[in-house]
This record gives C-alpha cells, sequence and structure tokens, in this order.
C-alpha cells in the first residue's frame, strides 16, 4: 500500500488541475449575472465553467463545478474577475448608526493557491468530549437549500455532516445533531472559509462609528462582471450605430481597436 502522504500529494494536484481564463467579451455578453434571482448557484456554475480549462483546455464538466465547495468556487471566481481587469470593489450600504448612504473601497483578497486549498472538510468539537466532522458547503448544497427555501440551520448542518463521535457506539452519520450545537457549527464553517463569511471593517465618514459589514463577495463580483457587461453593450450599440457591424463581431474585437474606434466616435462628437 502505497504511503497516505502520497496519495494526499495526488489528491491535491487532482483539485489544482483546473486554470482559470480570462472572460472572452463573446462569452460575457451572453451570460446571465443577476445575482437576485433565484437559482443564483446554477448561474454562477455556468459563469465558473466560461473561466475554467482543464490542461487539454477544455471547459471542465458542470457536475465537477456545481460540486466544488463554495470556498472553491469563490475563490475560482474572484481569479475569474481579477483575469477579466477586475482591480477593486467598491460596497454600497447605509450606516446603520447615522442612516448615511457610504460607498466604501474595498481591497481584494488576495488569490489563494488552488494547491493549497484547506481540505473540503473541516473539525469541530461543538461540546466537551464531541467530536465532529463536516463537509464544507457546495454549489450543489446552496441550490438545494434555496429550492426548499428554507434557512433551517439544522437542517442546512445534518447534511453537512459526515461524521459524529459523542463518545457513544455507532454514532455516525447527521442524525444525532444536539440543537445546542449549531452556533459552534456555524462558527468553524466560517473559520474555514473566510471568504464566504466575510465582513469589512470600516468606519462611517458622516458619524465616525465603526462599523462591521457583512460582505456578500460572489455578490459584489457578479455586480462588477454585470456592469462590464453592461458597459460592452453600451459599446456595441455605439459601434453598431456608427459602423453597422454586428454584435459578434463587435465583441470579437481586440479590446485595444474597439478603445480605437470608440476614441475616433468621440473625437468626432458622435
Ligand atoms: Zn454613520
Amino acid at each position: 500500500m502505497p504511503p497516505l502522504v502520497a496519495n494526499r500529494r495526488l489528491a491535491k494536484a487532482a483539485a489544482a488541475e483546473l486554470a482559470v481564463v480570462p472572460l472572452a467579451s463573446q462569452t460575457l455578453l451572453g451570460l446571465d449575472l443577476d445575482p437576485d434571482r433565484p437559482g443564483r448557484a446554477g448561474r454562477v456554475t455556468t459563469l465558473l465553467r466560461c473561466g475554467l480549462r482543464d490542461p487539454d483546455g477544455r471547459e471542465p464538466p458542470w457536475r465537477r463545478v456545481h460540486r466544488a465547495s463554495l470556498k472553491q468556487r469563490l475563490q475560482w471566481l474572484l481569479a475569474l474577475c481579477r483575469r477579466t481587469g477586475l482591480g477593486q470593489l467598491s460596497l454600497r450600504c447605509r450606516c446603520p448608526h447615522c442612516a448615511a448612504e457610504l460607498e466604501l473601497a474595498m481591497a481584494l483578497p488576495a488569490d489563494q493557491d488552488q494547491a493549497d486549498a484547506a481540505p473540503a472538510t473541516v473539525d469541530c468539537e461543538p461540546a466537551p468530549g464531541v467530536r465532529l466532522r463536516l463537509r464544507l458547503p457546495t454549489g450543489e448544497d446552496q441550490s438545494r437549500w434555496a429550492s426548499r427555501n428554507s434557512t433551517d440551520a439544522a437542517a442546512m448542518a445534518r447534511d453537512l455532516v459526515i461524521a459524529v463521535d459523542a463518545g457513544g457506539p455507532g454514532a455516525e452519520g447527521g442524525d444525532r445533531l444536539d440543537p445546542a450545537w449549531l452556533s459552534a457549527i456555524g462558527e468553524s464553517l466560517e473559520a474555514a472559509d473566510p471568504l464566504t463569511a466575510l465582513e469589512l471593517h470600516s468606519g462611517c465618514p458622516d458619524c465616525g462609528a465603526a462599523l462591521a459589514l457583512p460582505v456578500d463577495l460572489e455578490r459584489l463580483l457578479l455586480q462588477w462582471l454585470g456592469s462590464r457587461q453592461s458597459g460592452l453593450l453600451f459599446d456595441v450599440h455605439r459601434l453598431a450605430s456608427a459602423y453597422h457591424w454586428g454584435e459578434r463581431e463587435i465583441a470579437a474585437l481586440d479590446p485595444r481597436r474597439r478603445a480605437f474606434y470608440l476614441g475616433c466616435l468621440e473625437r468626432e462628437g458622435r
């Protein structure tokens, strides 16, 4: 039997084999990026597939991306946006103390090395002598929970428990979850995936209060891609109106040439 360490390395290599590529303009035009309509997890899977390539340069299977952990999916989405030109994000919100409308700049979290990504399981000790092993939630879990339209934390935790060791015999599976363990389970999952449970710490420029604002990073990234898409559609409209080229042709133009033609129209006041 080969040593366990070698097996772990092989597993890591398998997990790391997808490369992130920038989104082509033609692809961006065709994507549904609305973060608010039901079915967001499926739309993110579709988007991620467009920006991921296996070693043969092909898009990975839908199931592989959908069943990846939310942690991995968010890292892919962040890397994809970076490669597509994202430099900085800003968060629009209302100060909970003085109700001022704020737009806060947010530093981008560092790209994680996929090969060093934490394993997709997390161990937690929700009570003395009780040990749980959980798997990190996936896009598939997110879809299922959204379709149930339930925020029942106990049911969600049951889906994620792989093993319970409460000191007694036969304590396997997630049916014996004590509701008192739920907050510890939530904390362990957050600690294992800080990007999914991100908080922005800042001060309100109006009233000076210290702010700790929850950030839905996936939503912000989808909104950023959506604004790129709107900008591109507007460019298509301007160029199509002036030159009568088709949408596909305009989207396929090298971005520098597209910018050149737009600059020409600008100079002519069109
Ligand atoms: Zn304030």
